[in-house]
């Protein structure tokens, strides 16, 4: 699929959209769902510009699951979680709304529907307090 450079990802990974961000290195960002499933719903993205899993360098999904195992343990430890659900969604018919290739990680609570994919906007304040808490947990695994 052809990659289109101005995708609001593209945009997050360049600087020219915000975004609230939780991890970065060199190869992946990952940041908050706007429209979450549940509190705590993360993106991890592979920086280089890939529409989907077939588009991408093999040599690029191993740095990203990485940082994906990395954000979930974040996540579990940050946002109540009886299990965490990770998802990545390929091509209109599989309900993929932006195409730069992510990863969605949500925490699942027992009994909780989770709000429908891409419907409700989080209030902006609540998403900046949700990455502090990630961020704070992303700090303390690492031992930083
Ligand atoms: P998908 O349908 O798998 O392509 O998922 C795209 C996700 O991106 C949805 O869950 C949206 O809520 C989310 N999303 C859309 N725009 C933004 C944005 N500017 N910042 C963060 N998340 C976004």
């Amino acid at each position: 699929m052809a990659y289109d450079n101005d995708n609001i990802f593209a945009k997050i990974l360049r600087g020219d959209a915000p975004a609230h961000t939780v991890y970065e290195d060199d190869h992946t960002l990952a940041f908050l769902d706007v429209m979450p499933q549940a509190d705590g719903h993360t993106l991890v993205l592979p920086k280089t510009p890939a529409a989907n899993i077939f588009d991408i360098d093999p040599g690029a999904l191993g740095p990203l699951m990485c940082t994906v195992q990395t954000v979930a343990r974040g996540v579990r430890e940050a946002f109540p979680a009886d299990g965490i659900r990770i998802s990545q969604l390929n091509g209109p018919a599989a309900g993929q709304t932006v195409f730069h290739l992510h990863v969605h990680i949500i925490p699942c609570l027992e009994g909780r529907p989770r709000t429908p994919h891409a419907t409700n906007m989080a209030d902006p304040s609540v998403l900046a307090e949700h990455a502090e808490q990630l961020r704070a947990a992303l700090d303390r695994l690492s031992g930083a």
